[in-house]
């Protein structure tokens, strides 16, 4: 089979792609054939070796994939050859033809989900899922300010918030980020890069402040974050990429707290009770994954210097 193949940590450009010997389910394993495998920005500090996890070499990036059960090892139960799944996670990579996972890696495919989408599921919604429900307990009537919201996670929590009655601002950087951030579920889109937007934000909240902030940038952003925050707001760091200076007082006076999170971290429970959730949103078509880019496989470099660069528009998922 093919996949993606990194000797080295370092640049896109150690993404080989390569043929390697088709892997064989084990007991307990399920062997799928990857119809679409999804691009996040994790992967890229992962092939930078920057990451908290970093795996052995050589290895093939991506825990994000749909397809089809090929073949399944002994003690299988949960699924049977050709039945759709997404992976969270897999034993030998997304970024191939065909990736071992174990059992319970793998979740039904909802048939009115493309393949494509399917490989947008489980970092993006997890991420959407475990922020909204389990550490921002947010609830219905409740202001969300999803800042960054025309990415992966991004489009992803617009859409659950909508679904869940709150009310939805959120933020994108390009004229195609404010139409699909709009067009996914949000009541007001506010552009990152405009000078006073935070202004606007607050303005549109009728100077109460949002309740809930999810926060994709959160080196640039946490600071001003704290001064949009309702009296016991509170901001979850979703993602980082640097250091950043604030003043706690800022909390202090509004009761408020900040908490961030990695989707690596959560329990098993939190897992389960997620993927339920996921597909019942995927069945009900309150869930709709954004696919703004599929490229071939070969094409995994091109793929992780997109995703770093501005303006998000949904996924990039990769074809096998
Ligand atoms: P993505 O698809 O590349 O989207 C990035 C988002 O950030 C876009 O909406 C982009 O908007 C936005 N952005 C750019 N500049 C911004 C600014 N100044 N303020 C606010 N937002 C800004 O990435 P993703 O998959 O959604 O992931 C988002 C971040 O969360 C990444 O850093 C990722 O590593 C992290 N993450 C963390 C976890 C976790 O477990 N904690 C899980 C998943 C992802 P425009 O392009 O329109 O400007």
């Amino acid at each position: 089979m093919k996949a993606i193949v990194v000797h080295q940590f370092g640049g896109p450009e150690v993404l080989k792609l390569e043929e390697v010997p088709t892997p064989k389910p084990a007991a307990g394993q399920v062997l799928v054939r990857i119809h679409a495998a999804g691009v996040n920005p994790y992967d890229t500090y992962m092939r930078a070796g920057t990451y908290a996890v970093k795996p052995p070499l050589p290895y093939t990036p991506g825990s994000d994939a749909a397809g089809v059960i090929e073949a399944i090892g002994d003690g299988i139960k949960k699924v049977r050859p050709g039945d759709r799944v997404y992976t969270a996670k897999t034993v030998t990579g997304a970024y191939a033809q065909y990736a071992l996972a174990l059992e319970e890696q793998v979740h039904p495919l909802p048939e009115k989900i493309s393949f494509g989408q399917g490989a947008a599921v489980w970092v993006p919604y997890g991420t959407a899922y475990h922020g909204l429900h389990h550490s921002a307990e947010a609830h219905a009537s409740e202001i969300v300010l999803v800042h960054g919201a025309s990415g992966g996670v991004g489009s992803a929590a617009v859409q659950m918030a909508r679904a869940m009655g709150l009310t939805v601002f959120g933020t994108a950087g390009t004229q195609k980020g404010f139409e699909l951030v709009r067009h996914e579920g949000a009541h007001q889109v506010f552009d990152h890069h405009k000078a006073g937007y935070q202004d606007e934000i607050f303005k549109a909240t009728g100077g109460r402040g949002v309740d809930i902030i999810l926060e994709m940038l959160a080196n640039v952003n946490l600071s001003a974050d704290f001064k949009l925050l309702a009296t016991h707001g509170r901001v979850i760091i979703i993602g980082n990429r640097g250091e950043i200076t604030i003043n706690p007082r800022d909390l202090m006076l509004r009761r408020a707290s900040a908490r961030g999170f990695t989707l690596w971290a959560i329990t098993s429970e939190e897992e389960k009770e997620i993927h339920a959730g996921l597909i019942a949103g995927l069945e009900n078509g309150t869930l709709r994954p954004v696919v703004g880019k599929e490229l071939p496989l070969a094409e995994a470099a091109r793929a992780h210097k997109e995703i770093l660069e501005p303006g998000a528009a949904g996924k990039i998922v990769l074809v096998p």
